[in-house]
Parts: structure tokens; C-alpha cells; sequence
């Protein structure tokens, strides 16, 4: 055949999913921690490595780095569900819960990943946008969860670019006013030290999901996991690729976890240097940053595509949200080393200038 039948008609209108990335000196555009896993911990990895049976399957539940995770967090193990990176099990959700006649509640401008894993799944799609200061509609949120046709919601705490925590009271009042699954995506925990663990047992429609990619170092590794009820994980690990979370992962994430301590200095610099560049760019004339409990920073700007290209020429990659529904004029920030943050600092000075 010199042709092929069309695709499904659902994907049409997607693009395949675009990060951005461009080589730079300061890069600042994916909300990686900009430090490595310390030197021992690697050490520790390569040891262990050194065992792996590459001839054999991995457990497919990796249930040792889940007895870890759920013994840490005071949860039993089938409370907890590790994936190929938090977007797998984002989209394990999409399959579980979504699906044709069934319906999300985004709240945008949020993750693009989880709009996309709907149409993915041919799932309705419910948006009620965040405010201008980018803090969620809650009384609209409330109401329209009401109207019982709501099947899962995603509430992004940190939210991913703007850099809000929800707020602990109104997803309480969410859990309750809806049996809709209610997850709750702290990617960015550990840099806002807020989560809503304390309530997984008193409510069987609440998930957490959590990420290694940030805090931990892990973005290239690809480690997730879910929080929830044993009834909601047992759902989503049908829909789950058996063994998408290879042996290596496994062990690279259990080592990782068992040495988590190591990366507290860490987390606690960036924490540090948010507070730093918040001030800083608070103090630019033009420039309007919001607050943020991640490791990244929102800020508008004038003529932001253009400060964009500037800071670009410079070696500095932020990421380009300018002409992005609900967040035209702005760009994101990771929080970087520190020296990575003055040269965008000193990058973002210039580009005012010219
Ligand atoms: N949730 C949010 C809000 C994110 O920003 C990200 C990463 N960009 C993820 C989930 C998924 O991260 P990963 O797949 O690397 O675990």
C-alpha cells in the first residue's frame, strides 16, 4: 500500500507534546533541580546496577520502592502506585476515570498535559479559569461540581507555570461536595512542604500524585506515584502498562529515596533563591512576578516574546508562555543555581534596556 487509512479522528487537532528545549548556558525553562544526584548517591546506584538481570522482567509493580515510598508516608503498599514519570500516571487517570461520556474539570491555566491526555481519551472537558491573580474560582468550582457529571478534577498545588498552592480548606469542601476523583498534583511538594496526605484515609476520592523529576533530581530517570484510596488503585493499575517502570528506574529511585536527606540542602537553596529572584524581579520596573511556592517563577513582562528572544541570545532559556491561552505577556523561570539566576537576572536587565 503506498497510503495508509487516517489516524483516529481525535488526535487531528493535537500536536505531539513540544518542551521547548534549546541548548543553553542558564537553562532555566523545565523546572529540573539544577543539581545532579550528589556524587555518593550515584555511586550507591552504580553499585546496585551493578545486579540488575537485564534478561528478566521487572516487577511490574515495583513493589520494593512502593513498600518504601507507602512506609515513609504511613501508608500500606496498595495505597500507593509508582509510574513511568507523573505524566503516566496522569494519563492512567485520563483512562480510569475519562473515556467517551465521561468528564474532566480543568481549571486553566494549568499542566497542558492533562487536556491533552483527555482529547487523548475522547473525554469532555469542563474549564472553569483561574481568577486573573490566577487563584482558583472556588465558588465556581463548588457549583459546578453540583451538577453530579463531573468525573475527575485535577487540582495542580503548586500550580504548573502560575505557582499557586490550592487552598487546603476549599479542597476539602471539593472532597465533599463531589465522589468525582479529586487529584491533587503536588509535582512540587517538596518546595511548597504543603500536601493534603493528613486526609487521604477520610476520603476515598482523593489522589496525590508525586513526582522524582523535580525535587529529586530524577527528570531523565522517569519516576512517579499516586497516593489514593486501594479502590482507586486498583483502577488505574489496570489501564497501567505492566512494566513501564523498568528495573533500573527502580532501583535509581529506591536509592534516591533512601537517601533523600542528601537532597535537603538542596531544596532548601532553591527555596532560598526563589525568595531571592521574587525580590528581585518584583523590583523591575515592568516586570510583574507572581507568587510562587514551586521552583519556578511566572512573571509578566512587556514585549515578553522579545525578552524572551533577548535572554535566549544571552544563554539564558526560560519558557515562552506569551502567547499561551490566559498567560499572554508572560514567561517562566526555574529557580536555578545561583549563579544561574544573575546571569538571567543580569540577562533580564539587559534585555529591558535595549
Ligand atoms: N505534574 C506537573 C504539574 C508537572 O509540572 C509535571 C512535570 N512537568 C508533572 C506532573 C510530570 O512530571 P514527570 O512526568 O516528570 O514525573
Amino acid at each position: 500500500m503506498r497510503s495508509v487509512r487516517s489516524a483516529n479522528p481525535a488526535l487531528e487537532t493535537l500536536e505531539p507534546y513540544d518542551p521547548k528545549y534549546l541548548p543553553a548556558n542558564a537553562f532555566l525553562s523545565a523546572n529540573e533541580n539544577p543539581l545532579d544526584v550528589p556524587a555518593d548517591v550515584r555511586l550507591a546506584v552504580k553499585r546496585e546496577v551493578r545486579n540488575v538481570a537485564f534478561n528478566r522482567y521487572p516487577d511490574p509493580l515495583a513493589n520494593d520502592l512502593r513498600d518504601l515510598i507507602a512506609e515513609a508516608n504511613g501508608l500500606d503498599r496498595d495505597c500507593v502506585l509508582a509510574g513511568n514519570g507523573g505524566d503516566e500516571l496522569l494519563f492512567d487517570i485520563a483512562l480510569a476515570w475519562g473515556g467517551p461520556g465521561r468528564t474532566f474539570l480543568n481549571l486553566p491555566p494549568t499542566f497542558s498535559v492533562y487536556e491533552i491526555n483527555a482529547q487523548l481519551t475522547s473525554t469532555n472537558v469542563v474549564r472553569i479559569p483561574r481568577r486573573a491573580d490566577y487563584s482558583i474560582d472556588e465558588e465556581a468550582v463548588l457549583a459546578r461540581v453540583e451538577a453530579g457529571d463531573i468525573d475527575y478534577i485535577i487540582v495542580t498545588s503548586p500550580n504548573n507555570p502560575t505557582g499557586q498552592l490550592a487552598d487546603e480548606a476549599f479542597l476539602l469542601r471539593l472532597l465533599d461536595a463531589t465522589d468525582a476523583l479529586v487529584v491533587v498534583d503536588e509535582a512540587y511538594f517538596e518546595f511548597s512542604r504543603r500536601t493534603m496526605r493528613p486526609w487521604l484515609e477520610k476520603h476515598a476520592n482523593l489522589a496525590i500524585l508525586r513526582t522524582f523529576s523535580k525535587a529529586f533530581s530524577l527528570a531523565g530517570v522517569r519516576m512517579g506515584y499516586l497516593f489514593a484510596d486501594p479502590r482507586v488503585i486498583r483502577e488505574v493499575a489496570k489501564v497501567r502498562q505492566p512494566y513501564s517502570v523498568d528495573a533500573v528506574s527502580q532501583i535509581v529511585a529506591r536509592v534516591v529515596f533512601e537517601n533523600r536527606a542528601k537532597f535537603e540542602p538542596g531544596i532548601k537553596a532553591i527555596i532560598a533563591e526563589r525568595g531571592r529572584l521574587m525580590n528581585e524581579l518584583g523590583a523591575m520596573a515592568g516586570v510583574r512576578p507572581y507568587p510562587s511556592d514551586a521552583n519556578y517563577i511566572l512573571f509578566r513582562v512587556s514585549g515578553a516574546d522579545a525578552v524572551w528572544e533577548r535572554l535566549y541570545e544571552q544563554g539564558v532559556l526560560v519558557r515562552d508562555f506569551s502567547h499561551a491561552p490566559l498567560l499572554e505577556g508572560c514567561l517562566r523561570v526555574s529557580v536555578g543555581t545561583r549563579e544561574q539566576n544573575d546571569a538571567f537576572l543580569a540577562a533580564l536587565r539587559a534585555a529591558r534596556k535595549e
